[in-house]
């Protein structure tokens, strides 16, 4: 006999730990359908690239000029719609 059954025992049983997983994404995911967007990180959210000569700049690519970006839990909740559509 070993003493591995008592090595079993650990402080956060493994139900603890999954319950805790599905509060914690079901938070998330209702923080990315009330907030669905974050800053886009290359520009930090102002849309713009800036030359490093005077006051010029450019549109970001990345965010295409708008400074946000989908965060990853609203991409996945509405995957394949694009909120930052053009109103035509
Ligand atoms: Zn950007």
């Amino acid at each position: 006999m070993t003493p591995l059954a008592a090595a079993t025992a650990t402080p956060f049983p493994t139900g603890t730990v999954l319950v805790l997983a599905l509060v914690w994404s079901a938070g998330y995911l209702i923080a990315c359908w009330w907030w669905p967007y974050r800053a886009h990180g290359r520009c930090r959210g102002s849309g713009k690239l800036r030359s490093p000569f005077g006051g010029a700049f450019r549109s970001c690519p990345g965010c295409r000029g708008t400074g946000r970006v989908l965060r990853a839990g609203r991409r996945l909740w509405s995957a394949g719609r694009d909120l930052t559509t053009r109103r035509r």
